[in-house]
């Protein structure tokens, strides 16, 4: 039987021609083209925000950290259910993170528990939008404006999705989003950092320049660029740039291929449900869900059964996050709150493959041995 990998990095067609524009004049490489080409892509989607490239979006997630000023013993509010980014960008600067457990349907931060975490020492809430799928943001807005919070949205994993119309990243005061390569629109490795109030734009600039007003330079508001505040060198890499651009480019073909992929699974596997009480994702995600597609089993064991028993045929499958308040570093901060949810969704969820050179028969292969198995 055919192999099928987990995950591909999707296949555009003018990436070599985009690569030697670069290589053969100085001047593109000087002047960022792609960096610009991106943005001007990327900008529509976000129209009342401003922009910036990121190498990754952890860096972009650093950026924020710095910017807001974390100091040691803050406190951020984190999902346990996330990637380590989402924390680690806020404990590099000392916050302590409190991690909140996850919805069971959803798998997003669960609302309902965030205020017990909240004290004198609360400077932000992390919503994380799993899977792409938006939290409940009009709830976060609330608790953010009753405790004087600062709302970001970890949006790695939800480029193309939207909360009542706004581009996921568009509704708090920051948002990132991951072009990594686990991705669904990829840069090889980069990131995006959202920006929503004009405000922060004019010191953000200097965070993004290594702690220069390289900016006002650019824009010949200065005749030197200084040393003006502290920052970092989180710009995109323009070979990345150059990746990202083609991608952005072909972005609804590639999203329409992943959604299609994604119906397919849930109408091949949703008739089993029935009989064998696993659970797919919820019906409303499936439209719009383009990032991955996840299972979740009744036990580990049967999870791990599943996983196994495709690997036999080729077919590779992953589980996702580790909780990370059960994690070595993140257990170390004695805050933390009991995350059962996160703990079971961690053993029991498994990630089945999907990315652009699928193609529904193989869906369907993957589909029928879960068939198999559990019928
Ligand atoms: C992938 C991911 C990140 C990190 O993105 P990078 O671009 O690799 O830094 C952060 N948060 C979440 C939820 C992710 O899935």
């Amino acid at each position: 039987m055919k192999e099928i990998k987990f995950n591909s990095i999707s296949k555009t067609k003018n990436n070599l021609e985009h690569l030697l524009h670069l290589f053969l004049d100085y001047e593109n490489l000087r002047k960022k083209v792609f960096s610009l080409k991106c943005l001007e892509n990327l900008q529509p989607t976000f129209p009342n925000s401003k922009l910036y490239l990121t190498h990754s979006a952890t860096g972009a997630l650093e950026m924020v950290a710095q910017y807001i000023g974390i100091k040691p013993g803050d406190e951020v509010i984190i999902p346990s259910l996330t990637f380590v980014s989402t924390a680690n960008a806020f404990v590099i600067f000392g916050a302590i993170p409190r991690f909140v457990d996850c919805d069971p349907e959803y798998l997003n931060i669960s609302v309902i528990q965030i205020e017990e975490a909240i004290n004198e020492k609360t400077k932000a809430i992390i919503a994380m939008h799993y899977m792409g799928h938006p939290c409940e943001m009009a709830k976060l807005k609330e608790i953010c404006l009753k405790y004087n919070l600062i709302l970001i949205e970890d949006a790695a994993t939800g480029f193309g999705n939207n909360y009542q119309g706004n581009a996921l990243g568009t509704i708090g005061d920051f948002g990132v989003i991951s072009f990594d390569s686990t991705k669904h629109i990829s840069a090889i490795q980069g990131g995006l950092l959202i920006i929503n109030n004009p405000d922060c734009v004019k010191r953000m600039d200097n965070i993004y320049h290594i702690g220069t007003n390289r900016n006002s330079f650019e824009n010949c508001e200065v005749s030197h660029y200084d040393w003006v505040d502290v920052g970092s060198k989180y710009q995109l890499n323009e070979l990345n740039a150059a990746f990202l651009y083609d991608q952005l480019q072909q972005k609804e073909t590639i999203f329409s291929q992943r959604k299609l992929l994604s119906q397919t699974y849930d109408e091949l596997l949703r008739p089993l449900t029935f009989k064998n009480h696993f659970r797919l994702m919820p019906l409303e995600m499936i439209e719009s869900n383009i990032h991955g597609y996840y299972i979740i089993l009744k036990s580990k064991a049967q999870r791990n059964q599943i996983q196994n028993e495709l690997k036999l045929q080729g077919i590779e499958s992953f589980s996702h996050y580790r909780p990370l308040h059960l994690s070595p570093k993140g257990s170390s901060f004695a805050n933390s709150n009991s995350c059962p949810n996160s703990s079971f969704i961690s053993e029991t969820l498994l990630r089945l493959p999907l990315h652009n050179e699928l193609n529904v028969s193989d869906v369907e292969n993957v589909c029928g041995i879960i068939h198999k198995f559990l019928d």
